[in-house]
C-alpha cells in the first residue's frame, strides 16, 4: 500500500527560521533530473510535492526570490541559510515544495520523473511514469488522477 500524507504538513528550511505548512492533498509528486535541478539542488535531481497555491503558507520566517527566474517560475529561498525551498508557479496557481524540507518525508516518492534526457547515467527514482522532457500539459490531468488513486485509501 503506497504510504501516504495528514494534513497539515509542517516543513522548514536547514535552519529551521523559515518553516511553512501545507494544508491540502498535494496534486502531484514528481523528480526533476533537468541540469537545471541538477545545480539548483546540488544534487542528481530536485524533489517536489505539487500543491495548489491556496494550501500553501510560510508562516514562520522571510523568504527571498532568486535571481534567476522565468515569467512563470518563481524559485524561493531562505533569506538566512539559502536553501532551495519552494517554487511558484503562478500561471497554475501551483507551488512545488521541495519534498526533502517536510518535517515528515517518510510517505514521500516522486510519482513521474522529468526530462530524463539530461539524467545523470546511474540515476534512477522509482516514479511509475518517466517522461523524456516535461509531460505535455495536456496531459496533467489524467496524471493527477492517477496519483489520487494511488494514494486514496491511506487518509485519517
Ligand atoms: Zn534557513
Ligand atoms: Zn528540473
Amino acid at each position: 500500500m503506497t504510504r501516504t500524507w495528514t494534513l497539515p504538513m509542517t516543513g522548514s528550511c536547514r535552519c529551521d527560521r523559515v518553516r511553512f505548512e501545507v494544508s491540502v492533498d498535494p496534486i502531484l509528486t514528481s523528480a526533476c533530473h533537468c541540469t537545471g535541478c541538477q545545480k539548483m539542488s546540488s544534487s542528481a535531481y530536485s524533489l517536489t510535492v505539487m500543491v495548489p497555491t491556496d494550501g500553501f503558507a510560510v508562516v514562520q520566517g522571510d523568504v527571498v526570490q532568486g535571481g534567476l527566474h522565468g515569467e512563470d517560475a518563481r524559485h524561493m529561498f531562505c533569506d538566512h541559510c539559502k536553501t532551495w525551498m519552494f517554487t511558484r508557479i503562478d500561471a497554475f496557481g501551483l507551488v512545488n515544495v521541495r519534498a526533502t524540507l517536510l518535517d515528515d518525508p517518510s510517505w514521500f516518492e516522486p510519482f513521474i520523473e522529468t526530462y530524463t534526457c539530461e539524467k545523470l547515467a546511474w540515476a534512477t527514482t522509482p516514479a511509475q511514469i518517466s517522461f523524456e522532457k516535461f509531460p505535455p500539459p495536456e496531459s496533467y490531468g489524467a496524471l493527477m488522477d492517477a496519483f489520487r488513486t494511488a494514494h486514496q485509501g491511506g487518509h485519517e
